[in-house]
């Protein structure tokens, strides 16, 4: 797990440098590209850590041959075909699920962000959904809209079992928050992890893991491997009733199979930030159910003045001949 301070060990540079690459020792253009993030305050937080630097704003590319770091969220195909001399490009989230396996990706290191803003926001949006459900809050919103005084009695948290699927820089940091605020926290991910208060298991432990959780959190990536992994016999796995957080990616659960666990009751209710279509269709049927809540992909977002330190880091790190933070596998998809 990362947070603002982190600073990994460097690496040697596993990506090309190009012709005119980042052994030269200086940075080079950085071209920026996002729909969702402000350039503005991008160029002025990167600018504060690194005072000279050519920031750039797609569409407004100036000569593509001076781009050495593509700093993006979701570029569209074929996005990085211009650019011949990049050294780095830093993926403006967590997820790296939209850049692997696309044919145009360079052959050059590929960063991610892990800033303790993002972290801070993740954890308060699992926080919040599992102890909603914990606090027994839909049935309050329910009973008020009838104006009914409906008591139900509250169980202690550390009787409570949750759940965390993916026990990565974010899914970790969940876990522990969880442990923290007082549940009985047990974790799920493909090798062994020890996160102080979280019982971890891994690989073929899946079915003794899921076997008496009763509210589970998705924090997997989407990668080939996890694509639709949860679905009907994870939700069988579980006890009846049992509630579902997906803060991940909507690509990892089986949709329809999820529509019909919370039909059946077998899952009790589901807080669902991720889809496999967004923004979601109005004919899904999520919106209709009533143990569903729906919000739309924010449980995180990229929080600039805490990440523009480490992306900084890493121009720095890549000018130098060096690994950036964050080191992401596009092959394996995260
Ligand atoms: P990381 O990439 O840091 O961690 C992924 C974890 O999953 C690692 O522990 C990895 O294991 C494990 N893993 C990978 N493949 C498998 C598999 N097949 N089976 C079991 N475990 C596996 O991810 P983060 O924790 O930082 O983030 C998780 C996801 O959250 C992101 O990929 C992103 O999609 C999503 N996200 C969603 C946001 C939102 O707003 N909804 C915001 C930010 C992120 P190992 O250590 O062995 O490699």
């Amino acid at each position: 797990m990362h947070d603002e301070t982190a600073v990994e060990p460097t690496a040697p540079c596993e990506g090309g440098t190009g012709p005119a690459g980042g052994r030269s020792g200086k940075p080079g253009a950085v071209l920026f590209y996002s729909k969702f993030d402000d350039p503005v305050e991008w160029g002025a937080v990167l600018k504060s850590e690194l005072p000279d630097l050519d920031f750039r704003v797609y569409p407004d590319v100036g000569d593509a041959d001076e781009i050495r770091t593509v700093l993006a969220w979701q570029p569209p195909p074929g996005f990085f075909e211009p650019y011949r001399n990049l050294t780095l490009v830093v993926n403006l989230g967590a997820g790296i699920d939209s850049l692997a396996g696309r044919a145009d990706l360079p052959d050059v290191p590929i960063s991610r962000l892990s800033d303790s803003g993002m972290i801070a926001l993740m954890r308060s949006y699992v926080l919040f959904s599992v102890i909603r459900y914990a606090r027994n809050i839909p049935d309050f919103e329910a009973a008020m809209r009838v104006k009914e005084w409906r008591y139900i009695h509250p169980t202690p948290l550390h009787r409570i079992k949750v759940g965390v699927m993916g026990l990565g820089h974010l899914g970790a940091a969940v876990a522990s928050s969880l442990a923290q605020a007082g549940f009985d926290v047990r974790g799920w991910d493909q090798a062994k992890k020890a996160i102080p208060g979280v019982n971890c298991h891994s690989g073929a432990e899946l079915a003794s893991f899921l076997s008496d959780v009763e509210i589970l959190v998705n924090m997997l990536p989407l990668t080939p491997s996890t694509r639709g992994m949860i679905g009907r016999e994870v939700f069988e796995a579980v006890p009846r009733g049992a509630k579902f957080v997906n803060a991940s990616r909507g690509l990892i659960v089986d949709e329809p199979a999820l529509v019909e666990a919370l039909r059946t009751g077998q899952i009790g209710a589901a807080t669902l930030d991720v889809f496999w279509t967004e923004p979601l269709p109005a004919e899904h049927p999520f919106w209709a159910m009533e143990n569903v809540l729906i919000t739309p992909h924010l449980a995180s977002i990229t929080v600039p003045e805490a990440a523009a330190r480490d992306v900084a880091e890493s121009i720095r790190r890549v000018a130098a001949g060096q690994g950036p933070l964050h080191l992401t596998e596009p092959q394996r998809g995260y």
